[in-house]
C-alpha cells in the first residue's frame, strides 16, 4: 500500500482550522488569514552526479509568525511537494500554539530519496538549501530542525553554512548534535513525548499502563524513542516496522536489542509482517510514526487498536479519522502527540540564546510536565465543547493564534 494517496494534506489541515474557527465564532476573513501561508519559497538545487547534474526541488514555507519566529523541520523524501510542505508548516503553527511556546510555524523539504544519498550528497544539498534560503532564516525569523530523512548531522552542516554567511548564531537551527550546541534530551524528545501522551491517554480512560500492548509503525527517530519510552513506562511493545518490514512478538519485543540493527531486516525474530501490515495488528495502543496518510479508506476497516497516538504528522486521512471515531477509537492528534520534538527544540533554542546548558534530568522533567499540561488542557476543551481531541486541540491552538493576530494589529 502506498502511503501517498490522492488527498490534499493542506486542505485537510485547513478543514480543521475552519471547524475550530466556527466553534470560536471567528470572522470568515480571520479564518482565511489563518488558513494562508505568509511566505512560500521554492528553490532548485543542482546536485553533482558522476558526470552530470541532477536538479532537485527544495521548499521553505512559512505559515505564521503571529506568536513568534517560525519554527519547523526539513524533510528529505521523494514524496515532498508544495502542498505537503504547506500542510506541515501549518501544523507547526497549531502545534507551537497548543503547547504554548513562543514560535510560529514553518516547514521545509527537498524532494529526494534520502536513503539513496551519500553523506557528501546530503551535505551538498543542505548547504545549498541554506545558501538559497538564508535571507528568510535566522534565530528570530525562522528556525529549522530535523524531520524525516534529516538528522542532527544535517543540522550541524546547516548551522555551519549559516555561520559562514551570517556569523555565529547557534540558535539558528535546533536538533543539533549535543557536542555542537545541541541539547541533551532533544534527540529523544518527540518519541519520549509520544510515550508519555500514550500513558496519559490510558490513565484518562482508566486503563492500566503496565502491560498495555503497543504497536509502532516507523522505527526512526520518533518510533525508536517512542518504543523505548513505552517500555520504560511499563507497556509491552509487541510489533514495530520500518521501511524494510515489520517484526512481531506478542509476548513483547526486546526494544534495546532491535536498536542494535541498522534496519529491522537483520533483526532475529520469529514472526515478520509487512511494513504497513503492522497497523492492522490487534493492540491497545497504535503509534503510526512513519509517513502521512498511512491509515486511509483502504485499510481503515482493518485497524483494531483502541487508542491511536499520532507520532507521525497526518498519518490518518480525514475520512479514516471519522470512521475510526465512529467505531469507538480514541485518537490523540499529531499536533499534541508529537509536539515533544518542538518542545525540545524550544528548550535547545533558549539554552543557545542564554549560552547555558541544562542537565538532561531538567530537560526531561520540563518536557514530561509540559506535555502532560498540554494533554490536560486539550482534554478539558474536548469536554467543554463535547468534541474529539483533534477538534479540541485545533480550537485551543486557533484561539491562541487568532488572539495574537488580533492583539498585534497585523492588518494595519
Ligand atoms: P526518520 O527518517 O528518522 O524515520 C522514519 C522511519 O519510518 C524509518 O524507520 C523508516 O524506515 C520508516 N518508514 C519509511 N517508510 C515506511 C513505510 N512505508 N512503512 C513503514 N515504515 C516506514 O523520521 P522521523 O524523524 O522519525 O519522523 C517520522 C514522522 O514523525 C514524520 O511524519 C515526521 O514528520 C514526524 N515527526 C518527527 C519529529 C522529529 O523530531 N523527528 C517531530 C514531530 C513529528
Amino acid at each position: 500500500m502506498s502511503a501517498k494517496t490522492s488527498h490534499n494534506p493542506f486542505d485537510e489541515v485547513n478543514e480543521k482550522v475552519s471547524l475550530a474557527g466556527e466553534f470560536l465564532k471567528l470572522k470568515p476573513g480571520i479564518i482565511e488569514v489563518l488558513k494562508s501561508c505568509e511566505r512560500e519559497v521554492v528553490i532548485s538545487i543542482p546536485l553533482r552526479r558522476e558526470d552530470d547534474v541532477e536538479v532537485l526541488t527544495g521548499y521553505r514555507v512559512q505559515h505564521s509568525s503571529a506568536r513568534g519566529p517560525r519554527k519547523g523541520g526539513i524533510r528529505f523524501h521523494q514524496d515532498v511537494d508544495l502542498n505537503e510542505v504547506r500542510a506541515l508548516a501549518s501544523l507547526m503553527t497549531w502545534k507551537t500554539a497548543l503547547i504554548d511556546v513562543p514560535f510560529g510555524g514553518a516547514k521545509g523539504g527537498v524532494a529526494v530519496d534520502a536513503t539513496k544519498l551519500s553523506s557528501i550528497e546530503k551535505e551538498e544539498i543542505i548547504r545549498r538549501w541554506t545558501r538559497s534560503l538564508v535571507h528568510v532564516l535566522g534565530h528570530h525569523r525562522d528556525i529549522p530542525a530535523p524531520d524525516m530523512g534529516t538528522d542532527s548531522k544535517t543540522m550541524a552542516w546547516l548551522m555551519d553554512e549559516y555561520h559562514r554567511l551570517e556569523g555565529f548564531q547557534p540558535a539558528c537551527v535546533t536538533g543539533k548534535p549535543v557536542e555542537l550546541f545541541g541539547a541533551p534530551g532533544r534527540e529523544e524528545a518527540t518519541g519520549r513525548g509520544v510515550a508519555h501522551i500514550a500513558a496519559a491517554t490510558l490513565k484518562e480512560h482508566e486503563k492500566k499502563i503496565k502491560g498495555a500492548t503497543v504497536v509502532i509503525q516507523g522505527f526512526g527517530n520518533v518510533g525508536k524513542f517512542a518504543a523505548l519510552g513505552c517500555e520504560e513506562l511499563g507497556m509491552k511493545v509487541i510489533a514495530v516496522s520500518d521501511v524494510t518490514g515489520g517484526v512481531v512478538n506478542k509476548k513483547g519485543l526486546d526494544v534495546k536489542s532491535l536498536l542494535l540493527h541498522p534496519t529491522l531486516a537483520s533483526a532475529e525474530v520469529d514472526e515478520r509482517v509487512g511494513a504497513s501490515e503492522v497497523l492492522e495488528i490487534e493492540c491497545d495502543i497504535l503509534i503510526p510514526a512513519a509517513l502521512g496518510g498511512v491509515i486511509n479508506e483502504e485499510n481503515v476497516k482493518n485497524i483494531k487498536a483502541d487508542f491511536i497516538i499520532e507520532g507521525a504528522n497526518q498519518p490518518i486521512t480525514s475520512s479514516a479519522d471519522r470512521a475510526l471515531r465512529l467505531a469507538g477509537a480514541v485518537i490523540v492528534p499529531d499536533i499534541l502527540a508529537n509536539s515533544g520534538g518542538v518542545m525540545g527544540s524550544y528548550f535547545e533554542w533558549t539554552q543557545n540564546i542564554q549560552e547555558f546548558t541544562w542537565p538532561i534530568e531538567k530537560f526531561r522533567r520540563e518536557l514530561d510536565s509540559r506535555m502532560e499540561k498540554a494533554f490536560g488542557q486539550t482534554h478539558k476543551v474536548s469536554t467543554k465543547y463535547k468534541v474529539d481531541l483533534r477538534t479540541a486541540a485545533f480550537i485551543l491552538a486557533v484561539e491562541r493564534v487568532a488572539k495574537s493576530f488580533e492583539l498585534r494589529g497585523s492588518l494595519v
